[in-house]
């Protein structure tokens, strides 16, 4: 495949060129204040633009000018932010990264890029995230499903993924783990990831969503095997932990073979500049160490539920891990049994009268009776306990 070139693979926009090359609008955008092109700016007629002080720097006046098809300084600061060296003494360098348009970009890149419509098979594990059956139907590549093992642990059953890679008339081409998972909340065995890997005949690839690993133990994360197996992909995001899902930036972590073909087969300006710009200042060590605060006030939030739900009448069990920024509890009826239609009549109660929505995720989603509730503010999951025992107590 040969990828998209632009004339700025070849002169940059340093400033001195005058570009019209791209059939760019060189006025800006519509927005007060912007319309003037950039060298008009060093006259003082317009005011250069970021938010409050400290924060992002967004470069409005650049904004008639398409972004950085290669986005080199993001890729560090990713590899950077996942360079623990806990699991390899090898460093991740911007060749070893794809970004996309959230990780969901990726999820689709990767099928088009290793499936053959009408063919080959990915497989995936429910209870899992629904994107990746999605992309799949969307691009004619059809699943093989093998479930995840029972409740709480939702490990991968090993031994069953790889009965399904052994049998070539599959033509399993990627295998979508999630850890932590959704909506498990579990965190995979890193022994069950290597044993997929090292599977002794299967060519594919082992694709592992990690969109959840900022709210997992330090170190939990496997993005730096990527330098050493060239058959594993790991997704991350800014959308989860660093609290930025309308930026819509998605990160994968692969051997430079993989993530070459990824970043030859995507739209060339995928990443718009105004994302760019705020996810580097994310990255930032501002950026961080704001997020590490609002990580410990979700992490503080999550054991507070894990105290004060199994206190609620009609709340079960947790069912899965402690690694997300999300915990999956069964709703019990009457009888003091997991219940689905108890679950699903929480769920409807809580939105449709008390305002608060929450995820059912029932027996058809691999969960009997569960609710998946996502761990907001202090003030949230206050309301959210008030509502939820007030619902228990109607529907039961
Ligand atoms: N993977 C998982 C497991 C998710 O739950 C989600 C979002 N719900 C995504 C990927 C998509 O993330 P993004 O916003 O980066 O597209």
């Amino acid at each position: 495949l040969e990828p998209y070139r632009c004339a700025r693979d070849d002169y940059k926009d340093d400033g001195s060129n005058i570009l019209l090359d791209a059939n760019e609008n060189a006025f800006g955008p519509p927005i007060p204040g912007n319309y003037l092109p950039r060298d008009a700016t060093t006259n003082g007629t317009t005011n250069g633009t970021g938010t409050s002080a400290g924060g992002p720097q967004i470069d409005f006046l650049s904004l008639h000018r398409y972004p950085d098809p290669h986005q080199l300084e993001l890729k560090q600061l990713l590899c950077n932010l996942r360079t623990t060296h806990a699991h390899t003494t090898k460093t991740l360098t911007p060749d070893n990264l794809f970004v996309g348009v959230g990780s969901d970009e990726a999820i689709d890149a990767l099928l088009r890029c290793f499936c053959v419509p009408g063919r080959d098979r990915i497989v995936v594990c429910p209870p899992t995230y629904g994107m990746y059956s999605v992309s799949a139907h969307v691009n004619d590549v059809g699943l093989v499903k093998v479930p995840l093992l029972s409740a709480p642990t939702f490990a991968v059953d090993t031994d069953a993924v790889c009965a399904a890679l052994s049998d070539d008339s599959n033509h399993v081409k990627l295998v979508y783990l999630c850890s932590p998972g959704n909506p498990t909340g579990a965190l995979l065995a890193k022994e069950d990831v290597q044993r997929i890997l090292e599977h002794p005949t299967w060519n594919g690839v082992v694709v592992l969503d990690e969109a959840y690993i900022d709210f997992a133990p330090d170190e939990a994360s496997l993005a730096e095997w990527a330098t050493e197996w060239p058959n594993l992909v790991v997704m991350q995001t800014l959308s989860k932990g660093f609290g930025m899902a309308g930026i819509r930036l998605g990160a994968v972590f692969a051997s430079p073979a993989i993530a070459g073909l990824l970043n030859n087969m995507k739209a060339p300006y995928n990443i718009p500049s105004p994302t760019s710009a705020l996810a580097t200042y994310a990255l930032s060590a501002n950026g961080l160490a704001i997020t590490r605060g609002n990580k410990a006030r979700i992490l503080d939030q999550r054991d507070r539920l894990l105290v004060e739900l199994p206190r609620i009448p009609g709340v079960g069990r947790l069912r899965g891990g402690v690694c997300s920024n999300f915990l999956l509890f069964e709703m019990l009826d009457a009888q003091g049994r997991p219940d689905n239609a108890t679950a699903l009549a929480v769920y409807e109660r809580l939105a449709e009268t008390k305002g608060v929505v929450v995820r059912f995720r029932g027996k058809e989603h691999g969960c009997l009776g569960c609710l998946r509730i996502t761990i907001g503010t202090k003030e949230e999951v206050t309301r959210f306990l008030e509502a939820l025992e007030l619902t228990l107590a109607e529907v039961r």
